[in-house]
């Protein structure tokens, strides 16, 4: 938080080429969104502005007129009647104004909230899984949600605000100059050190906002593991409600603590300016008085001034006010377009390569080289393997070795940093992203659980193709997840989770529905991440017949810790610390006597000890 209140010339000029840059962006953005909002909005606003003056001329006008009536001096009742009448029509039209703005302003933060809503949706959906991966990401993303999405229409407010006020203090200064330079001058002087202080604090501001985002977020993260489900069980038992509250209510205290100190500095520091700006009205009123007593100005005059000077004073605080808000929510929306300025790492070739849906030869990986961006280590290096198109291929290994990452890359969630990952002789980098994904059904290893019907829980591995009830049963058949839905109170129709519905499954269940969602996809692809890791010894048996059928013609890679399910396989790989270690069918690997061979051996034992 190093700011200083007096920047040197280049900074100044860096500030103000970033404030202009935000600002076009953020109008750019806002008329592209609610063109016709913006366009009444911004007449409305003009005629705002204009109004306020045609009061200040009508005051003199008006008064002078009085006198002359009051003194008897002429017989203008008839003219200042008709100034009265003008006086409130011009009040009423103000207020007519003032309220037809409101609406449109409501009308036009709906539509702009809802897209930038929706264009934020688009850009995380857009990022991959790289983006994911880092604090700093998760950073950007909550300041352009939490801070930045109303900013681009909140700037354009203040802009107009702004504009609106310097409509009318041009028009007041105008006033006050064909009196003498003195008042116009005395009105731009009792400003200057609230300018500074605006724009120091502002700057001062966004700092620490910047500097504070990581703990916003994990107090964030501790509200929601307090008043979340998926954490209530180990909360509770663990005991860890007192230490996340407390955690939650430091970081708070610490938060809170340094915005008041940071508000109350700045709220001393504009108390001086404003101490300034009044001894300067002070000079003004001596100077307006003097003029009086000259008599250089008639009562009607001394009202004008005064009225013009003190209306002068209050847009002049306003349009400052407007300067530091456009200046600070500048720095907002920069947030916003840094967001949306991110490019994905995983991107989609220019000129993609045709490709058939079926899978011929097989998946190889070449020489492929991988660490996770944050990651420490390389998870493979120089790795190469193939997974024979139309067979079923295992692989197995201890925890960490890198299997499931496999998966990840295939998929094409991430690059490998050399090397290349190939299917059918082609570099997977060269065909389309989306299509390319769509060849493909993975049970992932925590399958999300979706808070929908049993039905959509499934459908949704193939809305494509607009999937029926026949389709979805087959698919819940072949899982097993039939089993489970027809227990259920509405069948297909119920609603899993908590959040929508009352019906929830056991891990198992879960895992059997996010199956069926991969069957039905139905690709030339089937990757399960331990399909069976959830199920019983007799549920895995019966499972693994139906997979037998399945699977059959499909190019299927299964990655597990059990051998029961890893035996079913045509070929099983080892895999250990990122390389592959021994490789056969599972008689042979028995043979072997190597790394699999005693793994089998010790979970054989486990189970005849069990049973
Ligand atoms: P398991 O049998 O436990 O599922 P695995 O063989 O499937 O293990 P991977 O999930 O492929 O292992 O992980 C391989 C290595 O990569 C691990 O050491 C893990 O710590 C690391 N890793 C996995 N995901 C990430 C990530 N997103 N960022 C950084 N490192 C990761």
């Amino acid at each position: 938080m190093d700011e200083k209140i007096f920047k040197s010339p280049k900074e100044i000029w860096d500030n103000i080429s970033l404030l202009t840059r935000n600002l076009f962006k953020a109008t750019a953005l806002v008329w592209d969104i609610a063109r016709k909002w913006t366009i009444l909005w911004a007449c409305l606003l003009i005629v705002q502005g204009i109004l306020p003056v045609a009061t200040v001329y009508l005051t003199k006008a008006f008064i002078n007129s009085l006198t002359i009536t009051i003194s008897g001096r002429g017989t203008d009742a008839s003219k200042t009647v008709s100034l009265a009448l003008l006086f409130i029509i011009i009040y009423l039209a103000n207020s007519i104004a003032g309220f037809a703005q409101k609406l449109v302003k409501i009308k036009q933060t709906e539509i702009i909230q809802d897209t930038m809503t929706n264009r934020i949706h688009e850009k995380a959906l857009e990022m991959d899984m790289a983006f994911f991966e880092s604090p700093e990401s998760f950073d950007k993303l909550y300041r352009a949600q939490n801070d930045a999405k109303n900013m681009p229409q909140t700037l354009l407010d203040n802009l107009g605000m702004l504009v609106q006020s310097c409509i009318t203090l041009f028009a007041m200064a105008g006033i006050l100059f064909s009196f003498g330079v003195l008042l116009p001058v005395l009105l731009f002087v009792g400003t200057i050190p609230a300018l500074f202080i605006i724009g120091y604090y502002s700057r001062k501001m966004n700092s620490w906002r910047i500097m504070r985002t990581p703990d916003s977020r994990m107090a964030g993260y501790y509200d929601h593991m307090i008043t979340h489900r998926n954490s209530a069980q180990e909360i509770r038992l663990y005991g860890l409600g007192d230490s996340f509250r407390k955690s939650y209510q430091n970081l708070r205290a610490v938060l809170r603590n340094e915005k008041i100190a940071l508000t109350r500095e700045q709220a001393v520091a504009e108390f001086a300016a404003q101490l300034f700006g009044m001894a300067v009205i002070g000079i003004a009123v001596i100077w307006i008085l003097l003029r009086a007593a000259h008599g250089k100005a008639n009562l009607g005059e001394v009202a004008m001034l005064y009225q013009a000077f003190n209306q002068g004073q209050g847009l002049m605080k306003n349009v400052l006010g407007n300067v530091g808000t456009i200046y600070k929510n500048s720095m907002f929306v920069d947030d916003l377009f840094v967001f949306f300025g991110i490019e994905p790492t995983v991107k989609n070739p220019a000129e993609p390569l045709e490709f058939d849906s079926s899978l011929k030869d097989g998946i190889v990986f070449d020489n492929a080289t991988f660490r996770y961006p944050c990651g420490a280590d390389h998870v493979i290096k120089k790795f190469s393997i193939k997974i024979p198109a139309g067979i079923t291929t295992a692989i197995v290994g201890p925890n960490g070795a890198g299997k499931s990452t496999l998966t990840r890359l295939i998929c094409r969630f991430y690059d490998p940093e050399s090397g290349r990952v190939l299917l059918d002789g082609v570099d997977m980098k060269d065909l389309d992203l989306k299509r390319h994904r769509g060849r493909i059904s993975v049970l992932f290893q925590e399958p999300v659980h979706f808070n929908a019907t049993a039905f959509d829980n499934i459908a949704f591995g193939s809305m494509e193709s607009g999937p029926g009830l026949d389709d979805i049963k087959r698919a819940a058949v072949s899982s097993g997840a039939d089993v489970p839905i027809s227990r259920l109170p509405n069948g297909y129709e119920t609603v899993l989770g908590k959040w929508f519905g009352g019906s929830d499954l056991s891990l198992g269940e879960w895992q059997r529905v996010a199956l069926a969602r991969a069957f039905l996809r139905n690709s030339a692809i089937l990757m399960l991440d331990e399909p069976t890791s959830s199920m019983d010894s007799w549920a895995e048996n019966d499972w693994l017949k139906r997979f037998k059928a399945l699977a059959r013609g499909k190019t299927s890679l299964i990655i597990t810790h059990r051998f029961t399910t890893a035996m079913q396989a045509d070929i099983i790989h080892v895999m250990d610390k990122g390389s592959i270690v021994e490789s056969g069918t599972h008689d042979e690997l028995i043979k072997k006597g190597g790394m699999y061979a005693r793994s089998w051996k010790e979970q054989t034992k486990e189970y005849e000890h069990s049973s």
